[in-house]
Order: structure tokens, then sequence, then C-alpha cells
């Protein structure tokens, strides 16, 4: 395994500079891959979270990134996009050290973070609000669409590039300054990231970064009076205590949280198909995804030889060395995720799931200390089981049949969660009957784990409220101001009164 070379190490980017860290109040980032220490941060404080939120509140009261054109703002956004694309190889590599995700996957992952960032400059242009003339010959009114203010973006560590390009460009677009709180986990993405933006003319104090824990700076930041909104992506056990803080404000949280996708296969579905999308659909990101397609529901009729190619196809898989550009799935993000992995698939044996391949750590030559899971598949799973129900979160499939149409939807439907459902079928109008009866805030019809940064992007249910990406993922960290105006003289509000 290749290493970038010595441990980075970094303090919190506030105010336009990184700060140099201090010793002894740093933390480290060990590979999940070899395990080696490959960065130190800064372990953020309160008062740094205090500082970064002043820095955003001056950069927005008084700076000039909200009072620029939108023209102007988009330039900048796009010189930014430019700089991602030049700086995407180093971006994709520090995403492989610190997630343990696969090279050719993350370098997918950089091209996403300069696709989003280009978009939303964009989207700068056209952030713009409503006349309303049609009031009668006293009225006019104008419905203004103004930036939110300072906001506070919390991003897990799963697709921490990603995840702050759907976040990051789009609150800038339409005039916030922000304070990002990447993962602990993950911590050099959002750094770089912002020192990028910065060369491409983002001013000092827009964009904030603060390293450290979620229930120090996290919670510090979702409860500064200075941070007017919250957008919060990563579990929903974390998402609810950020909403019932973001209540005592109270102030506009929008949460992206977890799921349990279903991957629905009908027996009239292309089956190579079907098999390629339900492989990529659970091992992409080594099943640490938001959307995967977790639960398998498949036909009764096909059911049997659909596993039986699968689990086959399973074991061609090549787990391992995520630098290495024959590696399918790479390793988890640390040691304690693994074992919870394990845990959970114990369980589902225990409550009468078939183990059909998997289940276990994996060891992976040369890498003793790597969080390496086999890639697992769990037949005969039925919806009470906590396998059916629980995100894993991890590369493990769990399987279950059904007899028609009806009986798909309810097994799908019967999740807390509503983020993604994928479908595979030849059939326009099975295909557009589901599409309507999946609660989900996205259907994937004959594909998996695909998009385009103009379709918004989030969930109902438990898996949160609010969306990313496309106009809506811009309006998101707007508000409206109607500004009501009367012409020529009033008529006394209470009626003439004699002298
Ligand atoms: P977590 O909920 O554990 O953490 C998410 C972020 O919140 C991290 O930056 C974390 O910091 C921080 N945090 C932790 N505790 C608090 C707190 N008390 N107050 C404020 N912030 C806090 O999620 P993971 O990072 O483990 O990410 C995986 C989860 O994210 C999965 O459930 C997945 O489904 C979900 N997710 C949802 C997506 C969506 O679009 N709906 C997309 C991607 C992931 P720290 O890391 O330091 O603990």
């Amino acid at each position: 395994m290749t290493n970038l070379g010595q441990p980075r190490q970094s303090g919190h980017h506030i105010r336009g500079s990184a700060s140099a860290p201090v010793e002894g109040r740093l933390f480290e980032r060990r590979s999940p891959v070899s395990g080696a220490v490959v960065a130190r941060y800064a372990d953020g404080t309160a008062e740094d979270v205090d500082r970064a939120a002043q820095a955003a509140r001056a950069a927005f009261d008084t700076g000039p990134w909200p009072r620029m054109s939108g023209a102007q703002r988009a330039k900048i956004l796009l010189r930014w996009a430019r700089l991602i694309g030049d700086n995407a190889e180093e971006l994709a590599r520090l995403e492989v050290e610190e997630v343990g995700k696969t090279v050719r996957f993350a370098r997918g992952d950089a091209a996403g973070m300069a696709d989003l960032t280009e978009y939303a400059a964009t989207l700068a242009y056209e952030v713009h609000g409503d006349a309303y003339t049609n009031l009668g010959e006293r009225h006019s009114a104008v419905v203004h669409r103004e930036p939110m203010g300072v906001v506070g973006l919390i991003v897990p560590w799963n697709f921490p590039g990603l995840i702050y390009c759907q976040k990051v460009p789009f609150a800038l677009a339409a005039g916030n300054s922000v304070v990002v709180k990447p993962s602990e986990f993950t911590s050099a993405t959002a750094l770089k990231l912002t020192q990028l933006a910065e060369e491409a003319g983002v001013p000092a104090g827009v964009i904030n970064v603060v390293t450290g824990t979620g229930p120090v700076v996290g919670q510090s930041l979702v409860a500064h009076p200075q941070v007017d909104m919250i957008s919060f992506t990563g579990s929903t056990a974390v998402g609810r205590k950020v909403l019932e803080a973001a209540a005592a404000g109270p102030k506009r949280a929008h949460v992206e949280l977890g799921s349990k996708a279903a991957n629905i296969v009908f027996a009239d579905a292309d089956l190579e198909d079907a098999l390629d999308g339900t492989l990529f659909g659970i091992f992409f990101n080594q099943g640490e995804c938001c959307v995967s397609g977790a639960r398998l529901l498949v036909q009764e009729s096909i059911a049997d030889s659909f596993v039986e190619r699968l689990v086959a196809r399973t074991r061609a898989l090549r787990v391992g060395d995520p630098l290495d550009e024959r590696t399918d799935v790479g390793a988890l993000i640390h040691g304690d995720h693994l074992a919870s992995v394990v845990r959970h698939v114990a369980r589902g044996q225990e409550e009468g799931a078939r183990l059909l391949t998997g289940g276990a750590r994996q060891d992976v030559a040369g890498l003793p200390e790597g969080c390496f899971m086999q890639l697992t598949i769990l037949d005969q799973v039925s919806e009470r089981m906590a396998v059916f129900q629980q995100e894993i979160f991890g590369p493990v499939l769990v399987v279950t049949r059904f007899k028609d149409e009806d009986e798909a939807v309810a097994l799908a439907n019967a999740s807390s969660y509503g983020l993604a459902n994928a479908v595979w079928t030849r059939s326009l109008d099975t295909s557009i009957r589901m599409a309507r009866r999946l609660r989900s805030g996205t259907v994937y019809v004959n594909t998996q784990i695909d998009g385009a940064v103009q379709l918004p992007f989030g969930g109902c249910k438990g898996s949160g409220f609010g969306r990313e990406m496309g106009r809506a993922g811009l309006e998101e960290f707007t508000q409206t101001k109607s500004v009501m105006v009367h012409i020529g003289k009033r008529v006394p509000f209470f009626g003439a009164k004699g002298e």
C-alpha cells in the first residue's frame, strides 16, 4: 500500500487561513487499511466553534460575498470547480487514505465534487425573487430571495468531499457564509477543498472549517446563537439530537439521514443487468452508502437461480488494498464499525436468516490491521428481523422473496426509512406504478446509485427532510422576504378624523 508520505498535520481553517496545530490538542486519524497514522488534526473546542461562527458572521454582515452580484459569485465558483478538477487525483487519494474506499471510485467522487461546484455556480446567476404586479393600482410587491446568513454544515465520513460539495457551493451560490464540521475520521478533503475555494477567490471567512468530534464541535455549532441554519448529513440517531438542539434555537435544520433501500427484482427484468446492479447497489463504497440497495426483494419465480448466481458473482469480487486498481471493495471506516457489522450478521443468523456467503472480518495479505469485511449475503430474511429493518452500513445484503407487485410494495415500504429504492423490470407499466407507490425521495429504474446534479436528492420518513442538489438544493439555503409597497397618498388606516 503506497502512502502519501508523512502524516499530515492541520489546524482549523478560520477567517482565511489554517491555524497552526497546537501540540497536545490534536487527534490522530489512522488509515483503516494499514493502521498507520495518516493525519493529525486540531481537536476543536466550543471556543474554536465560536471563533469560526464569528468569522462567518462578520463575512456575512460586512463582507463582500453576499453583496456581490450572482454573476460575480458564479465566476468565482466556476474557478473553484476548475481547481477541484486540477487537484482531483490528490482529492481522490486523500479519500482513499482516510475512508478506505477504492481509488477507482474515489476518482469518480472527485469528478463529482467538480461537477457539483460547477452546477452550483450556474445557479448563482438564477437566485432571484418574484414581482407581484397584479395587486391593484395602489399596491405593488416584490418577494426577495435572500441567503439564510451563517449556515453550520455537518458532514459524515462516507463521502466527505462529495457531501461537502452537495452543501458548501450551493450555500455559497445563495450568498451565505458557512462553518463546516467534517467527520473526525475524514477531515482532509474539507480542508483541501476550502483552501482551493480561497485560491479561486472566495473571500476569507466565508468558509470556515473546525475539525474535531461530534459531541463537542458538532453540538456547539448547532447551539451557536450566530448560526442561523444547520444542514446535517449523518445517522438518524444523531440527526434526532441535532433537530432537538436546533428546536431550542429555534433555527432551521435540514437533515439527510440513514436508509435501508430496497432493490426490487421482478421476474421480467433483464437479469444480467439486475445482477450487476444488485452487486453494485450493495458493495459500492463497501456498502457504506446512504442509498445502498441493502434489501434485495426478488420475485419468487426466479429467486433461487438469481440468488445462486449472485453468490457466485459476489465470491468473484476482490476485497483488498484500495489503491490497487483491480480492487472492487476497500476497507470499512474503522474497527468499531467493522465489529458492529459482524454483530449485525450474527444477530440475523440468531433470528433465523441463512448465511449464504461471508459473515466475518476478511484477512488481506500484507494488511493485517486492515478493517476488511467479507462480502456477505443473508437469505430467508423476513420483515420482522433486525437485519431487514436496521441500517448496517456495510457489505451485507439481506434477501427476501415476494409473490407479486403488491407484496413487493408492502415489503419495500415496511421500513422506517425512505431515502431511495430501485426497481428492475422490462415493463414500463410496472416501473411507473412502482415509482409512484414507493415511499422514498429517489427511485432508480433499471439502474442503481445513479443521479445527476440537477436532480433534487433527499429523504422522507426516518431518512429526513429537505433536499440537496438541483434548484431545490440552493433554495434550502435561502429564505423569502415580502416587500409590500403602497403607491400614492394613503387613505388613513383608521379612516379620516375631523379636526
Ligand atoms: P454520524 O451521525 O455518526 O455523524 C455524522 C456527523 O455528525 C459527523 O460529522 C459527526 O461527527 C457529527 N456528530 C456526531 N455527534 C454529533 C452531535 N451530538 N451533534 C452534532 N454533530 C454530531 O454519521 P456517520 O458519520 O457515521 O455517517 C453514516 C450515516 O450517515 C449513515 O446513517 C448514513 O446513512 C448517513 N448518510 C446519509 C446520507 C443522506 O444523504 N441521507 C448520505 C451519507 C450518509 P464525528 O464523526 O466526529 O462523530
